[in-house]
């Protein structure tokens, strides 16, 4: 399913640019517009669920091994030392974006991130 206002669907479909770090049928990572941290991602699935309650459970598996996959390459290639991953839904959680997604954020020493 598509949303046509979604800001997510239209990077998923090729229609607004993002620096895409990683891409597979199901997926894409990109990095965050407003980084927490240097290097900080974000995991969406192509097909558009608005947060954990309407996710697909297959997707959500794949979602999580891939975020494993993704903090390990992460870790190696910008050398931070600690990882962050974090998963928003509603706004009074913090959702900004209703197209579920998962942060990968670097932890790097003396960072300024706040969670
Ligand atoms: P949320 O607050 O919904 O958990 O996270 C949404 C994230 O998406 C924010 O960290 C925000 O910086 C990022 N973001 C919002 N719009 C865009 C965009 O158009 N492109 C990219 N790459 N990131 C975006
Ligand atoms: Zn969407």
């Amino acid at each position: 399913m598509k949303d046509s206002t979604c800001i997510f669907c239209k990077i998923a479909n090729d229609e607004i640019p993002a620096a895409t770090i990683y891409e597979d049928e199901d997926f894409m990572v990109i990095l965050d517009l407003g980084p927490a941290a240097r290097g900080h991602a974000l995991i969406l699935p192509k097909q558009h669920y608005a947060n954990i309650y309407e996710l697909d459970e297959s997707i959500a598996a794949k979602a999580f091994v891939l975020a494993k996959k993704m903090a390990a390459h992460m870790t190696e290639v910008l050398g931070c030392e600690g990882f962050n991953i974090v998963q928003n839904n509603g706004p009074l959680a913090g959702q900004t974006v209703f197209h579920f997604h998962i942060h990968l954020i670097p932890r790097y020493p003396d960072d300024q991130v706040g969670l």
